[in-house]
């Protein structure tokens, strides 16, 4: 039995997970609007496994029996000027998801709803490497950014990244 703030919370985090899908689908219409194709592929991507999570809680819920409840996606409010601001959004924001899926995880853990804390835990460590790759894309924009040529080896590199479905499928 998952209790009813579990299943409210769960219900939530779909809804947080296809807005990250929706503001990184943003981010990436801005880098097209730039022509820098690497970086409009490299949250395109995310677009795709932001949506594959909130699949994921998705049928977790159906699986165990409960109710889908979806709200209302916001649009992304952010203004982005320099190339670095979607960088910087992106890790922000991340660590917002991060707290979102912790509160999962402590709501569980005080019903002692092993099995939820059980499916959480998938995504805990996917939010330490989420947190790290957003970190690492500023880090890399900061030291080579302002050079051209070494943005536009960046810019190849991110072009590569293609979407591969999460290991963690219910
Ligand atoms: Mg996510």
């Amino acid at each position: 039995m998952l209790s009813p703030k579990v299943v409210k919370l769960l219900n939530e985090q779909i809804n947080k997970e296809l807005y990250s899908a929706y503001l990184y689908l943003d981010m990436s219409n801005f880098y097209a609007d730039k022509n820098l194709k690497g970086f409009a592929n490299w949250y395109y991507v995310q677009t795709q496994e932001e949506t594959a999570h909130a699949m994921i809680f998705r049928n977790y819920l159906l699986r165990e029996g409960y109710k889908v409840e979806l709200g209302a996606i916001d649009k992304p409010n952010v203004e982005f000027k320099e190339l670095v601001d979607p960088l910087k959004e992106a890790y922000k924001h991340e660590l917002y998801v991060t707290s979102t899926i912790h509160d999962i995880y402590a709501a569980a853990q005080e019903e002692k709803d092993f099995r939820t804390m059980s499916f959480v835990d998938w995504f805990i460590k996917e939010q330490a490497e989420e947190e790290d790759n957003a970190n690492d894309l500023i880090q890399k924009f900061e030291m080579f950014g302002q050079d051209m040529k070494a943005l536009y080896l960046l810019d190849a590199d991110l072009g590569a990244r293609v979407f591969t479905p999460p290991t963690l499928v219910i």
